[in-house]
């Protein structure tokens, strides 16, 4: 879904999505339920639109441990101000927008793509570290088991370091 600027109004415009799209080539994450998207955008001149929002989705992701797919629930809420035009001026408005909560993004074109603004917000809402628990215990690196599933007997076998091996391989 797509806006120019000429095309929003300068009262603003409310929207509500309940089905997100262009997700299709993401491999961060996907969607699973319901999805709730809804913000407003207001022209604030011919070269500037503000956008707020919130996002309600339940994101599915991989455990960085374990690999094993999870449900992450996102409920998150922006402000963004979208900017078009002269370059100069631009440089300009960064450094007296730095104290703002705001977010300013600079676009080439005087239109707004809400599927790159879905995509970035959730990305944004995905923590650094996606574990499916705290206490995950990841998978092992000798036989790939799930530790959380299984209990392999590697662990009884890798109490000798690699070094150990090595230096009484040397002394041979
Ligand atoms: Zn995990
Ligand atoms: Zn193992």
């Amino acid at each position: 879904m797509r806006f120019r600027f000429n095309e929003i109004s300068p009262h603003g415009n409310q929207f509500e999505l309940f089905e997100i799209t262009g997700l299709e080539h993401v491999e961060l994450f996907s969607l699973q339920g319901e999805s709730r998207f809804s913000f407003s955008l207001k022209r604030k001149s011919d070269t500037q639109v503000e956008m707020s929002g919130t996002l309600l989705v339940s994101a599915v992701v991989n455990c960085d441990r374990c690999l094993i797919s999870f449900a992450y629930p996102i409920d998150t809420s922006f402000h963004i101000l979208f900017e078009t035009g002269d370059t100069d001026k631009w440089q300009l408005k960064e450094v007296e927008c730095t104290s703002s909560e705001m977010d300013t993004v600079f676009l080439d074109e005087p239109f707004i793509d809400c599927d790159d603004v879905f995509r970035q917000q959730i990305q944004l809402a995905l923590p650094q570290k996606k574990l499916c628990s705290p206490e995950c215990k990841g998978i092992c690196n000798r036989c790939g088991d799930n530790l959380n599933v299984v209990v392999c007997d590697c662990k009884n076998t890798i109490t000798e370091s690699p070094f150990a091996v090595l230096s009484r391989l040397k002394k041979k």
